[in-house]
Order: C-alpha cells, then structure tokens, then sequence
C-alpha cells in the first residue's frame, strides 16, 4: 500500500452530481454500471486510470478498454478505474466551478493516480487528450510535470506513430496492451512509493520495457531551417534505440472481456464484442491495423463460445458481434457459427459478423440463415475497380459482392452496407464511377432474385489518409479541394433513392492526414488549436478546421508539408524507430508493386512473404492451432508476377528477441537476416 500522493484524492461525487444535474446526459457522469469494479484506492498498491479521450457513448463500450480493466482488476492490489472526455457543457461547468476531473468508480481525481492510460484510436481525439489533460490539472507539457503528476501513458493504434504527441504523452506502448500494462503499473507505483524522481522513473521504464518508447529519453533531430525530421537518438547509453512493439502469441491464453462494465446509458456498441482472431495477413496496401497486428494469432472454438457463454451471463445482452479485422478469414469459421446458433439462437441471442469478407459462401454459413436475427451485412470492398484492387492489394471482386448479397437477399437480408476510400494514389474519374454504378446494381439485384423491392444499400465513402507502416506511408494525401469535388461529383451521378452515399467530411480527413504523420514539432499547434477551443473533432457539430489552421499559423507550422507531401524513400519517418513487425524495405517493395499493379498473395497458410515479422513465429502459431503441416516448409512468394516461387524454407537460423511483454515472459523468434 502506497501514501496517496495529493491529499485532495478524494471524491468528487458531490460536486459531480450538482453540474451533472444541468449537463445533457447527466447519467454519463454518475458511474455505478452493471460489473463496475470499485475497489479501496487506499488498499492499492497501484492505481491506474483508463481514459478513452471521448464521449462516455463512444469510449465505455471499446472492447480494448473492457480487457484492460478487467486484467488489472483481477489483480488483488491494483486497481483501474475508467474515464471519459466530457461534453463540453459539462466541461465548462467542471472548469467554473473548480472541479477536476473525475474517474467513474470512485469519482476520484484523475490526478491521483499512478498512471494515466490513454488509448489512441483516432487522430481526432487527439485535442481531447489535451482537453483531459487539462481538465485534470495535469501540465500539458510531460516536461512540466512533477513527482505528485501521474505518468501518462498512451497505447492503441496512435502509438504507432507517437511523435506528434511525444511532447504531452510519457510512454507510448505500441503494440498489444494485455502483457504491458501490469507490469508498467507496479514500477511506475513502485516507484512513486519511493519517492524516485520523475526523470530517473521515466529513465527506468525506458531501460526496462523493450516495448516502451519513453520519448523525453529522446532527442529529436531536423534538417536546419525547419527542414524534414532526421531521426531520434537516445539521450542516454543504456536506453535502446529501436522499441519494439509488444506482441501477444499466446493469444488464446489472454483473457477476454468476458464481464464486461454494461453502459447504462446509450453506447455505439450496445451488445457482447468477442474478438475471434487478431491480426490480418490479407496485405491491403492501405491498412494500418492489418499491419501493425501481424502475426495473426486465433483463439479456439471452444475457448470463444464458452466466452459468449460467460459474458451473456454476466450482462444479458442479447447480441453477440465476433470481431476481428477478416472474420470471415477465421479458420474455423463455420464451426463457430454452428456452434452458436446452436448455443443462442433459441434465447433470441444474434450473432452479428462485422469485417465479414465477402464469400459466394455466405448464405451458407450457419446461423446467417436460421432463427438467428439478422443483425446486419455490411462489406469493405474498398475500391470497385479491378485496377485500384491491384494498387490496393485487396481482392474482392464485384461479382463475389453481387453472389453474397444475392444469397444474403433470398435468406431475408434487406439492408447492405459497404465502405469504400476515395484518394487512393492512382485512383481515376472510372474508380469513383464504378462505386455509384456497382452500389446501384446491388440494390437492384434484391428485386431480381426476390421479386421484392430494392435493397437499401448505404455507401460510406471514406477518403483515404496515408499512416504510418503502411505501404503508402511515403505517399501524400488528396487535397481537400479535389476531395470535395470528387464527393459532388459522385452525388451527382447517384440517381437511386435506395442509394445512399455517405461522405466523411474532408475537413476532419485533412486534419487526420496531418496528425497521423506528425512529429514533436507540431505540438505548439496543438497546444494553440486547444486554446483556441478545439476538442471533440471527431464530432462534425464540434468540428472547425478554421481553429486548427489558425493555429498553425501562429506557430509557424506549415499542415500541407504534413499531410499533402510525399516523402523520399530515404527520408527518416518519424516511427522508424519502432519495430513492430513489417519493415520499411518490405513496406517500399509493397509499394513499388501497388505502381506496377501487382498483387501480393495473402500469407496464408505456408507461403510466406518475409515482411518483417519472423515467419517462424507464424508458422509455430499456425502449427500450434493445427494450421500447418508440421512437415511442410514456408514458401517464400516474392516474384514480379505476384507468384510464389521456389520451395525455399526460411534461413531461420539467426536468434531474434522480438519483444519481452513482462517479466519472466521472454519471446524469442527467429528471422532471417538478422
Ligand atoms: S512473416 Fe510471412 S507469414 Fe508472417 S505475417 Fe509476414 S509475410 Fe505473413
């Protein structure tokens, strides 16, 4: 048990109750959900807030958040407790009247605890960091911090590119949060329990955790007169230069989110999430998750409905969504399916199946076509031309869409939704065509095969936004000028009713283009766009690019050269030194292949395209879940014909250590040419 370290660790729960009376959706603000964990703060021996930088009704059902808070739950002397960015009416109220900001269990300060976890998961929640920052009574600024401050620590997929918030965040930890957390909570509150000072804390991190990128142990490197970032290098001998992001292999053995805390007011995801399978190796050329989670890792029939079976018992939901980036790639898929149509289709239980792909298979797929409900079908083709699926290396053919639907509409399905990007280096005037003509044609296909109406098919147009360790990384974005005439250009030609396009907001996308490939110059920007009132920008009627570009005009940043630019091949990108699976040679060749229009196969199976990741980590994985015949070598699929060639096993005679996810969990791997 530590001393609380600010005597003011007390709740605020009164206070709370007296704005939350006058705030929309008081209810976001009281706690006391269905499987909430209140523990004694005084009886812990680290205390962490989970903060997702956004509504209550946005962050309180992320599956990601759920897992951690139960894995630091169930250990007896550590306590999490969950936090929300208000609403800026309530907000407002908080800041009048003096009232810091509170976690939802104890209605403490945020500012007490040990640790402060924040996911990243867009861009646009990134002036809500700073918002709850400041609503804590945190510094903004990670070099203003004192002793008596909690470390901010920052995971999701924003870690992944860390440098645009290097300046306001202490430890990024990209990669899987289930192994690191603990472990970064008992020295952080170990620590403090000593009275180490924050620099020599932050030091220790550093030196300790392989995975945790520390980035005031950094110093930064430019080109003279403002010109492109050059690198980072350690400021002291014993820090490692390259981080390498935590992994989890032993996937099965991770615990899911099984008693989930059930929002009590509305969610965006009112139901059971079971993530299936983690990973994706299909290779799309734009998909940052796809590459940052590899190698794919799969949890076992049994092991996933037992879980549904546990987590509907434990909230009485009455949907069940199997998650995943392909969950129509899961091995086993069918077997799943049976298997929980026979478990809950007679309780009235759906089972939905979002990022399925799209299979002639559909409607055979069991409990899409029984008493289950049909909770919804919703397709990713991306791009509706067979040249952009080339650039894209994501191959979903129109006339496997059409096959789905069709099986889809006959088995009583009435709605489709598909997602699509527009701004895909290389795209053309017949791309975007294509889109409204094929989402016409699958509408109309309902009245073909059913002699009913039209489906209702609602198009969601995305514009593409480069990230870091994907193949475009090096590739600008489309000006917001020509994103919007595009979009007009598309409504235009929609003459359906039964068709609704859907287009994000080019303003947002441009803002996320040049925060996602930020580096630690732009955060006098940020820091200005907040005052000037920039939160919730992932909320249109909250939304005004004007702050933001304001604001980067009075700290003499220029966005475009961030967003719009595309980089050399040899120019240092500001996470290169992450190594969290694919490498940057592997990531250029992947682009140079999207120029030429080839396709690289999906690495399923025993092919393999030696990305970065040691292959014999994936194929022990596939071994281990009886995927691969152990006698069977790798094949290395590298031709200029988007072909596997030769049976050549992979040199894996050179020891790599990937990552170390704690103490006493060391995973060695092997990978060529190291
Ligand atoms: S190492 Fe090979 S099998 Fe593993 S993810 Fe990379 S390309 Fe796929």
């Amino acid at each position: 048990m530590t001393d609380l370290p600010d005597p003011s660790f007390e709740s605020v729960l009164p206070q709370v109750r007296r704005l939350a009376d006058q705030a929309n959706y008081p209810i976001q603000y009281l706690g006391g959900e269905f499987n909430l964990v209140r523990k004694d703060p005084r009886a812990m021996r680290g205390r962490v807030a989970l903060c997702y930088p956004d509504l209550y009704e946005v962050g309180s059902s992320h599956n990601g958040l759920q897992i951690l808070y139960q894995i630091v739950n169930a250990h007896p002397d550590l306590a999490a407790e969950r936090v929300f960015t208000p609403w800026t009416d309530m907000a407002d109220a908080m800041r009048i009247h003096g009232v810091p900001l509170f976690t939802l269990e104890n209605h403490l300060p945020v500012s007490g605890f040990d640790v402060l976890g924040i996911t990243l998961q867009s861009e646009l929640t990134y002036s809500n960091v700073l918002e709850t920052l400041d609503l804590a009574g945190i510094p903004l600024y990670g070099r203003e911090r004192t002793e008596q401050h909690p470390i901010v620590v920052a995971g999701g997929h924003g870690a992944h590119s860390p440098e645009v918030l290097a300046e306001f965040i202490d430890v990024f930890t990209p990669g899987d949060g289930e192994e690191t957390l603990v472990p970064l909570l008992e020295l952080v509150a170990g620590h403090r329990a000593a009275g180490t000072p924050r620099e020599d804390l932050l030091h220790d991190i550093a030196r300790r955790f392989p995975w945790a990128y520390v980035p005031s142990m950094f110093e930064a490197r430019f080109d003279p007169d403002d010109g492109p970032f050059r690198g980072l290098v350690p400021r002291y001998d014993d820090i490692p230069a390259v981080i390498k992001g935590a992994s989890v292999f032993d996937f099965s053995a991770t615990p899911m989110a099984t008693r989930p805390v059930v929002p009590h007011s509305r969610a965006v995801h009112d139901r059971i999430s079971i993530e299936i399978m983690r990973g994706c190796t299909r290779g799309c050329r734009f998909c940052q998750a796809g590459m940052i989670t590899r190698p794919m890792r799969y949890r076992t029939v049994d092991d996933l409905v037992q879980a549904a079976e546990d987590a509907f018992a434990n909230t009485g939901y009455d949907e069940i969504s199997l998650t995943s980036l392909s969950s129509g790639d899961y091995p086993w898929i069918e077997e799943l399916l049976r298997a929980m149509s026979e478990r809950f289709a007679e309780r009235r239980v759906s089972v939905s199946l979002p990022s399925l792909r799209v299979t002639g298979e559909l409607a055979n797929l069991p409990g899409m076509t029984n008493s289950v409900r049909k909770a919804g079908l919703t397709f990713a083709p991306e791009v509706a031309t067979d040249r952009l699926r080339k650039i894209i290396n994501k191959d979903i053919k129109n006339a496997d869409v059409l096959q789905s639907a069709a099986a889809a509409y006959k088995e009583g399905w009435q709605q489709i939704k598909l997602y699509y990007l527009i701004g895909i280096p290389g795209e053309r005037e017949e791309d975007l065509r294509a889109i409204v003509e094929f989402a016409t044609e699958l509408s109309r296909l309902r009245q073909k095969v059913t002699g009913k109406g039209a489906a209702q098919v609602n198009v969601s147009v995305s514009t593409f936004v480069p990230k870091a360790f994907v193949p475009f990384q090096w590739d600008g974005m489309m000006d917001r000028e020509t994103v919007r005439e595009k979009q007009s250009w598309m409504r235009g030609l929609n003459r359906s009713r039964r068709v609704k396009l859907k287009f994000h907001d080019p303003d947002q996308s441009y803002l996320e283009g040049i925060l996602s490939r930020g580096d630690r110059r732009l955060a006098p920007g940020l820091v200005e766009a907040h005052r000037r009132g920039a939160r919730f920008d992932a909320w249109r009627e909250h939304f005004d690019l004007s702050r933001w570009l304001a604001a980067f005009e009075d700290t003499g940043i220029d966005p475009e050269a961030y967003a719009l630019r595309e980089r050399t091949r040899d120019e240092a990108l500001p996470w290169d030194h992450l190594d969290i699976g694919p490498q940057r040679d592997w990531l250029w060749e992947e682009r140079e292949r999207a120029r030429k229009l080839i396709k690289t196969d999906y690495c399923v199976g025993k092919v393999c395209h030696v990305c970065g990741v040691p292959p014999s980590l994936c194929f022990a994985i596939k071994r281990d879940m009886g995927l691969l015949d152990s006698s069977k070598r790798p094949i290395l699929a590298m031709d200029d014909e988007g072909k596997t060639k030769g049976l050549e096993g992979v040199d894996d005679t050179a020891e790599r250590r990937l990552t170390v996810a704690s103490p006493g969990q060391v995973r060695s791997a092997r990978r060529p040419q190291d």
